[in-house]
């Protein structure tokens, strides 16, 4: 079964809003074993609606689509699926009935344009909405299927876990297994470079090496008839993988770095303080995500200007007059400065040139210094990153967690 996904809403076109939902769908569609082989997105205009019709269901057998079936004059989807396949709109009780109720719950009129949240495609199977007012519906006809979600998130997901997915999983030619590794300290390259062998030589499970965040990760893949025969093949691929990378590999899935360093502080009950100058606050931000910091995390202080860094941190201002204030002695000085000032095991200190002006070529833009104070001993890390300001600047958060993990 060829599948695709064709995402309705002009808000999706000119980039107000991220098309979230392709992406959940099309997860869940190779988790199924169904082959997605394009992904679509067309405004609310009816003509273009129909093409896009047209197109998506001569290179597939199944589209889902998501968006348009609300109340609003622009809410299309259903309407013109009813007229691609030549379908009366005819009234669905029990959906109007659930909106004559929820509108009774609000105190609102029920409007004629709620009423057409009801009308549904004559002998289409309706998917209920747990979360909201407008149904979802599935129109099978002439060996092809059509699926119609809501755009709003918090509706689709549950009606596609609860309704559609139980429909679709008849046509699932396998269950595909996948597990991300998540890998810092090695370049994208790097990585590849290690594995590369294994890359070229498998097809289940597939390992493919891709950059998310600035993180270099791996996703293996595989798929058999069952669960249990997917993760068995999936298992050995994933130990032989973590012999040639180590402890570059941090987490899977959905871990981030800031999890897990901040469990090892909570775990070891080491305090920690940190100074930033460029980052301006991620790397304590990105640690405060992690909900139980409280018990280590002491303070943050963002010393932007040398002034900052000399009245909050006690950096020197011979230091900086003489070696700058994105330097190994300057990194070191904040770094020893905020863990003496917090009174904590841990100084971490940050500083460089995230750009894109006050580059030189003795001190190009993404040069940074991090110190690390740990308990009477403080040692610096210079690196070197290019990329845009926001690029650099999480880039260096980002590996600044990683030292403190290694
Ligand atoms: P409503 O009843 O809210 O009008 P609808 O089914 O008509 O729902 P749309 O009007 O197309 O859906 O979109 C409503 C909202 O849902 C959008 O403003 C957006 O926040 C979200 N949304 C729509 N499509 C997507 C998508 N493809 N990915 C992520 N979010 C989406
Ligand atoms: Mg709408």
């Amino acid at each position: 079964m060829k599948a695709e996904i064709l995402a309705v809403g002009t808000e999706l076109l000119l980039g107000d809003i991220v098309n979230t939902n392709a992406q959940y769908i099309a997860r869940r569609l190779a988790d199924l074993g169904i082959s997605v082989y394009h992904h679509s997105v067309v405004g609310d205009n009816p003509e273009r609606l129909k093409d896009a019709y047209e197109l998506a269901f001569k290179r597939a057998d199944l589209v889902i689509t998501t968006g348009g079936l609300g109340p609003t004059k622009d809410d299309l989807t259903k309407e013109i699926a009813a007229e691609y396949f030549n379908k009366e709109l005819v009234v669905d009780e029990e959906s109007m009935k659930k909106i004559e109720e929820y509108s009774k719950r609000n105190n609102r009129p029920v409007l004629e344009s709620n009423k057409k949240q009801a009308y549904m495609p004559k002998g289409c199977i309706i998917l209920k909405n747990d979360h909201g007012s407008a149904p979802g519906c599935i129109i099978e006809d002439k060996g092809k299927i059509l699926i119609m979600m809501p755009g709003p998130p918090r509706e689709m997901k549950p009606m596609f876990e609860n309704y559609a997915v139980p429909y679709l999983e008849k046509f699932s030619d396998g269950v595909l297994v996948s597990r991300v590794l998540r890998v810092l300290g090695l370049g994208e390259s790097e990585m590849e470079d290690r594995v590369k062998d294994i890359i070229d030589s498998q097809d289940n499970p597939t390992v493919a090496p891709y950059v998310k965040d600035g993180e270099a990760t791996l996703r293996i893949t595989s798929k058999a008839n069952i669960k249990e025969e997917a993760v068995k093949l999936l298992v050995p691929m994933e130990s032989n993988i973590r012999e040639r990378l180590g402890d570059y590999i941090y987490g899977v899935d959905d871990t981030t770095i800031e999890e897990v360093v901040a469990k090892l502080l909570i775990d070891k009950n080491l305090t920690i303080a940190t100074a930033e100058s460029c980052t301006g606050g991620l790397i304590a931000s990105k640690l405060i995500n992690y909900p139980g910091i409280s018990s280590v995390f002491m303070e943050g202080v963002v010393s932007y200007s040398n002034d900052a860094k000399v009245k909050r941190l006690g950096v020197k201002k011979e230091t900086l007059d003489k070696y700058g204030a994105v330097s190994k002695e300057t990194a070191e000085e904040m770094a020893v400065g905020i863990a003496k000032t917090a009174g904590t095991d841990i100084g971490i200190s940050v500083t460089g040139i995230a750009g894109p002006d006050g580059g030189t070529a003795e001190k190009p833009v993404g040069l940074v210094y991090v110190g690390l104070y740990i308990k009477g001993s403080v040692k610096t890390k210079k690196l070197n990153f290019w990329g845009d300001r926001q690029n650099i600047r999480n880039r260096t958060a980002i590996s600044a967690l990683d030292w403190l993990r290694r």
